[in-house]
C-alpha cells in the first residue's frame, strides 16, 4: 500500500483547524462562554463556525471578531498540544465539544497557553501567523479564512 499526504492541502487544512480555534476562542471573549461551538465545517482556505447564538451578528460586532482573531494571528502564537486526564482538562478551562463524548485521557490543544485551550485531536499549525488573515464573510455566524 502507498500512502501520500498532499502537503499544501494537509497545510491548508491545519490553517482552517487552528482558524476554528481562534474563531471559537475570539467568540468567547467578545460574546462570552455562552457562544459554544456546535459544529463546524473545514476545507482549504475556508472555515465554517456553527455556534448557538440567539439572533445574527452586527456588522459591529463581526468586525470585532475579526480583529481579535487577526491580531491573536499576527501575534505568532505558539500552539501546543498536551494529553491530559480529562478532570484536569476541565480545571484548566478547556472548552470541549457540546454534545462529544470524551475519554479519561483527552488531547488538549493550546494557543499560547490559555488563550485558547480546546479539546481536539485535529492536526494544526505550529504557529498561528502560518494562518494568513481571518475574515468573516457572510450575516449568520460564517466565517471565511483566507491564506496570505
Ligand atoms: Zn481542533
Amino acid at each position: 500500500m502507498r500512502a501520500a499526504v498532499d502537503r499544501e492541502r494537509r497545510h491548508a487544512a491545519e490553517q482552517a483547524h487552528t482558524g476554528t480555534h481562534i474563531v471559537h476562542a475570539a467568540l468567547h471573549q467578545i460574546l462570552g462562554p455562552e457562544a459554544t461551538q456546535r459544529g463546524s465545517f473545514n476545507k482549504a482556505g475556508y472555515l465554517r463556525f456553527d455556534f448557538a447564538w440567539g439572533e445574527g451578528l452586527s456588522a459591529a460586532t463581526k468586525s470585532e471578531i475579526e480583529e481579535v482573531s487577526n491580531i491573536a494571528i499576527r501575534n505568532n502564537f505558539r500552539v501546543d498540544t498536551k494529553v491530559m486526564g480529562l478532570a484536569e482538562a476541565k480545571a484548566l478551562g478547556a472548552m470541549a465539544l457540546f454534545g462529544e463524548n470524551y475519554g479519561s485521557e483527552v488531547r488538549v490543544v493550546e494557543i499560547d497557553g490559555a488563550w485558547s485551550r480546546e479539546l481536539c485531536g485535529g492536526t494544526h499549525v505550529a504557529n498561528t501567523s502560518l494562518i494568513g488573515a481571518c475574515r468573516c464573510s457572510a450575516s449568520n455566524p460564517w466565517v471565511r479564512e483566507t491564506a496570505a
